[in-house]
């Protein structure tokens, strides 16, 4: 297993601080990469200040920390990183894959809620207009590590997504390309809820002629309603006392092996004891309510 080659990452929003959900994200694709003896990369994805939480991105990191997730190298801000973006628009223009829309969002909600590539021969400028990708390399499965061959909806995989958005903003799915490509990922451990956008992303890798990175998703946390543990609904942050027992019971979430004399272990010694465990495939491929978290955090 080991691979010095492994680059992996953890690329949280700073639109609030961590939850035990992102915990999960954080640790297992830290686990996954120390386990390969790779490098473990943070990247702050600071691309939408109306969603984003004043302090967040700092608090985070020192979450991280807190929880002993030290990573390697400087952490990637993407609000630093507009000059990239730009280049691969301009170079997705050039080769005539990317077209200006102006079309409403309820137009397309009327038409089925994807889009029909309507304005591809139209010629728009720039002008109050989000731009899209011609999707001429759609992608309709990929094989997660996890959990083997996902089929991705047809609909979503052929649609011309947006890659700049009308408000000015760079589209996620772009950023994220460009940034994993730029920072040599090899691989990308993340929850769940990035599953559908998965064949987008390798999609784009292809139309760049970038080599398309191995994919993990592990499970997602819930709440005790059976809803995503999320900053929408108001997850509880992580607690700032004693790390361990909640890295017990993210260790636990992730169905890893049971250290159960971790109260005589350092934080260090924990975390080295779990990346000697590690074992990818035992992690559940279904989601699971959070019972263990609440009794740690309690
Ligand atoms: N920034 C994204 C989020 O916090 C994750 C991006 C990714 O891991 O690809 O949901
Ligand atoms: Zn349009």
């Amino acid at each position: 297993m080991t691979d010095p080659q492994y680059i992996g990452r953890f690329a949280p929003s700073p639109s609030g601080e961590l939850h035990f959900g992102s915990l999960i994200a954080a640790l297992g694709s830290y686990l996954q990469a120390r386990a390969h003896q790779g490098q473990w990369l943070v990247r702050i994805e600071d691309i939408d200040p109306p969603r984003e939480v004043p302090g967040a991105a700092q608090t985070i990191l020192r979450q991280l920390e807190h929880y002993g997730l030290r990573w390697d190298g400087e952490v990637m801000w993407q609000s630093q990183r507009h000059d990239a973006y730009r280049e691969a628009l301009a170079w997705l223009r050039k080769q005539d894959l990317s077209y200006y829309c102006t079309c409403t969002r309820s137009r397309i909600q009327q038409i089925g809620g994807f889009y029909d590539g309507h304005c591809r021969t139209l010629n728009h400028g720039p002008e109050n207009a989000a731009m899209r990708l011609v999707q001429t390399h759609p992608v309709l499965s990929f094989e997660d590590r996890l959990r083997g061959r996902l089929i991705a909806d047809e609909n979503l995989a052929r649609e011309d997504f947006i890659i700049h958005r009308r408000d000015g903003l760079f589209a996620y799915n772009l950023a994220v390309v460009v940034d994993d490509n730029q920072q040599g990922v090899t691989e990308i451990v993340r929850g769940a809820d990035l599953i559908e956008p998965t064949v987008r992303q390798i999609s784009l890798y292809q139309q760049f002629g970038w080599r398309v990175p191995d994919y993990v998703h592990l499970p997602l946390a819930l709440n005790e309603q059976g809803n995503k543990l999320s900053k929408q609904n108001h997850a509880p942050a992580l607690p700032a006392g004693d790390p361990r027992p909640v890295l017990i019971a993210a260790l636990s979430f992730l169905n890893q092996p049971v250290i159960s004399h971790w109260q005589d272990l350092s934080l260090e010694a924990l975390l080295n004891e779990a990346v000697e465990n590690w074992a990818l495939a035992k992690v559940p491929l279904i989601m699971q309510t959070n019972t263990s978290f609440s009794n740690a955090a309690h």
